[in-house]
């Protein structure tokens, strides 16, 4: 044990022991990971991965834990956070970005720099990694639309590559990217009017102030859409809004978002997440999907 913590200080001073990912997530629970490790270039990222090989140690990468759920027994391997992949740039109308950039921070250099394209992220929590890992966005606008090429670390051979976009099989809340490490991209934007983009970021936030419950932990529509339906209009016609299991509820004011009310645990949470699925199948005999990762074990 000790000799891998070294082998993690040694490439990240503040690598964590036994760290509570709960401090993290979203939904403000899940237990803790072994081992935690903030990378912040390529380097220390291929090093990191080299040790989880030679000790054959499980890895999750995490940005910040906005559209994952992990279980309260935590993570027994290598958790490698994204936070201090922090940097970003512009270059003429095109913004380059470390994985753990935040959204909001892309955003906030879009209006400094007046550069447009982007404002549909407004209210995202998350990072760049992870958004562009579910391809993030909304009903019709995607984080792909925008991306010129995304930088990864294969997590087969250890080997950085630039992917161009047209490489990349981007789909409803999928990045197709797994087996990826994502460590960058850069962003095709275009020059806009400040006042208008502006204007434009505020009205996306206002109508998620309207319809989402801000106010608590979460991590943002839990299930995907069906083809052709709204998976919280189902669960809502399901009479599931309200439902409740521990310190977890199911959105009054939108069906598709499982909240923390202040003491839930990840398996208060996973119940719910089976109580849905159970019930929209035998209403409407459609299984739904999760849009959050799921992750450890879970039920006893
Ligand atoms: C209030 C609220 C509203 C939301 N609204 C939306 C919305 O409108 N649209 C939408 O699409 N999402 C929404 N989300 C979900 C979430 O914020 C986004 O999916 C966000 O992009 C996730 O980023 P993250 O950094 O938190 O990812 P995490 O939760 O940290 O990770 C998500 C997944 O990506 C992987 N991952 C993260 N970073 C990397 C990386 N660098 N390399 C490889 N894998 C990585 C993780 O292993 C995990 O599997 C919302 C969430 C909340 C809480």
């Amino acid at each position: 044990m000790d000799e891998i913590k070294n082998a993690l200080k040694e490439i990240c001073k503040d690598t964590v022991e036994n760290f509570p990912l709960s401090y993290i997530t979203g939904f403000r629970t899940g237990g803790p990971a072994r081992f935690f490790v903030s990378p912040s270039d390529i380097e220390e990222i291929k090093k990191i991965l080299y040790v989880c090989r030679r000790y054959n140690l499980p890895l999750l990468v995490i940005g910040r834990g906005t559209n994952i759920l992990i279980s309260d027994k935590g993570f027994d391997g290598v958790v490698i956070s994204t936070k201090n992949l922090n940097k970003i740039k512009v270059e003429n109308n095109n913004i380059y970005c470390q994985a753990g950039v935040l959204l909001s921070t892309i955003l906030k250099t879009c209006i400094e720099r007046s550069l447009k394209g982007l404002e549909f992220l407004s209210g995202i929590p998350g990072t760049a990694g992870g958004a562009i890992m579910s391809n993030a966005g909304l009903k019709k606008e995607w984080i792909s639309e925008r991306i010129e090429s995304v930088d990864v670390v294969s997590l087969l051979d250890i080997k950085e590559q630039k992917l161009p976009k047209e490489g990349i099989n981007f789909g409803y809340r999928t990045g197709g990217l797994e087996g990826y490490l994502i460590a960058g991209a850069l962003f095709r934007l275009e020059k806009g009017k400040t006042e208008e983009i502006k204007m434009a970021i505020a009205d996306y936030m206002k109508k998620r102030i309207e319809t989402q419950p801000l106010e608590y932990p979460s991590a943002g529509s839990v299930f995907k859409n069906p083809p052709g339906l709204f998976a919280g209009m189902l669960i809502e016609n399901c009479g599931l809004k309200g439902f409740s299991a521990g310190g977890a509820s199911i959105s009054d004011k939108h069906a598709n978002f499982i909240i923390n009310k202040g003491n839930a645990s990840s398996e208060d949470i996973y119940k719910i997440i089976c109580k849905v699925k159970e019930e929209v199948k035998r209403v409407y005999n459609i299984e739904l999907e999760t849009e959050i990762k799921i992750i450890g074990s879970f039920g006893g």
